[in-house]
């Protein structure tokens, strides 16, 4: 491209050649007069909020302006990957500024978990993360439950401020902002975005009805999210879509777990008990002789332990071992972005396997 355009949206300079990045636009919107990048473009006609991901150096950026406005802050997390999708160092940058925290995607969890000792536990680990949010919330952006409960106080709390949502990618970000919209505009009713401005290049600003805006910051890329090292189909099978079933397995010292070829758990000592695995339904669970595991592994990964596909396992990172002990009753063993392992009592010694640049890790049980 010769010339340089920019969106007469949000500013961004256009880019014909990465859909997925920040400033694409399709080449026919070069000829038009107003050229628009399709994130505003989806925005102006759909109502819809589309994802675009930014680096790191980026989102500093974004935190600094938002550390310097004065305003509320909206930061999701995704309830089946707090800690993956945690945006670590936004406590550092937030100022005076009130925080509310939203854990999403509270459909997947099985029904018999209790709302309020979530939220408690929720509360627990943010303040261990260093965050101290003025109020927590469980929802599910995608089925619409408990949006009005947070849109109720993105209101009480804004004070007439502006709004800043927050969040990783994939964690529902553009899913719960369009629900929201929807909340406050009423369905069907289209918002105004012929004049929303963009402050900076990389946040759109949707007007709310006094003046302020609702802001949305682009989605930040974890990069130890297991999202990041398995293709489109195999995500489809990680990511839970439904309430996800409990599996409980009754292990001897010397068994291994395999999550597909994704992860291994290796339960070394502790006597004979029982793990509750929670994972995606979809994904296949293959018990064997911890003896064994290695060559198992090295036979038959990409085939019986599945994903990694045959054809992708020579890009799929080798997994590292994590060994823990535990030491207090109800631990989780966090696959972060897979899933987690909760363990009763304590006494077990067990090794937790994740791709290399994955994390392995061990929490208060969530449920
Ligand atoms: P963003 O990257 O944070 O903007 O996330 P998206 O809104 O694009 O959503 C990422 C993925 O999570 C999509 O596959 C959504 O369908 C899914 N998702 C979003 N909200 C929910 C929810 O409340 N429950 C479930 N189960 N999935 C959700």
């Amino acid at each position: 491209m010769s010339e340089q355009y920019s969106c007469i949206g949000c500013g961004v300079k256009i880019q014909t050649e990465d859909r997925e990045a920040i400033g694409y636009a399709p080449q026919s919107a070069l000829l038009k007069e107003d050229i628009i990048c399709q994130r505003c473009f989806r925005l102006k006609h759909y109502n819809e909020v589309q994802d675009v991901n930014l680096t790191d150096d980026d989102f500093l950026k974004i935190l600094n302006e938002i550390g310097q406005s004065d305003a509320l802050i909206v930061k999701i997390v995704d309830i089946f990957d707090f800690n993956g999708s945690w945006l670590p160092g936004l406590h550092r940058f937030v100022g005076k500024n009130k925080i509310l925290l939203v854990g999403n995607k509270v459909d997947l969890l099985p029904k018999s978990v209790k709302p309020n000792k979530l939220i408690n536990w929720m509360k627990q680990e943010a303040k261990e993360l260093g965050l101290k949010p003025e109020e927590v919330f469980l929802v599910s952006a995608a089925k619409g439950q408990f949006i009005q409960e947070v849109a109720a106080a993105i209101d009480e709390y804004r004070e007439g401020k502006d709004v800043y949502v927050v969040g990783c990618t994939n964690v529902g970000k553009s899913t719960f902002i369009n629900r929201i919209l929807k909340e406050v505009t009423g369905e069907g009713d289209v918002i105004t975005t012929s004049h929303f401005p963009g402050t900076t290049l990389d946040i759109i600003e949707i007007p709310l009805s006094d003046g302020k805006a609702l802001v949305d910051t682009p989605g930040i890329i974890n990069h130890h999210q297991m999202a990041h090292y398995v293709d489109k189909g195999d995500l489809k099978i990680i990511t839970p879509k439904k309430e996800i079933k409990p599996k409980v397995y009754q292990l001897n010292e010397g068994q291994t777990l395999f999550f597909g070829g994704l992860a291994r758990f290796d339960y070394i000592t502790g006597g004979r008990r029982s793990f509750t695995c929670h994972f995606s339904n979809e994904i296949n669970i293959h018990r064997t002789k911890l003896e064994k595991a290695d060559e198992l592994y090295k036979n038959h990964v990409g085939e019986l332990l599945t994903p990694p596909r045959m054809d992708d396992k020579e890009n799929f990172p080798e997994l590292v071992k994590h060994e823990f002990t535990i030491k207090e009753g109800k631990m989780d063993i966090v696959f972060s972005g897979l899933g987690w392992i909760t363990i009763n009592d304590p006494g077990a010694k067990i090794a937790a396997y994740v791709p290399k640049g994955v994390h392995a890790l061990i929490r208060k049980s969530l449920i």
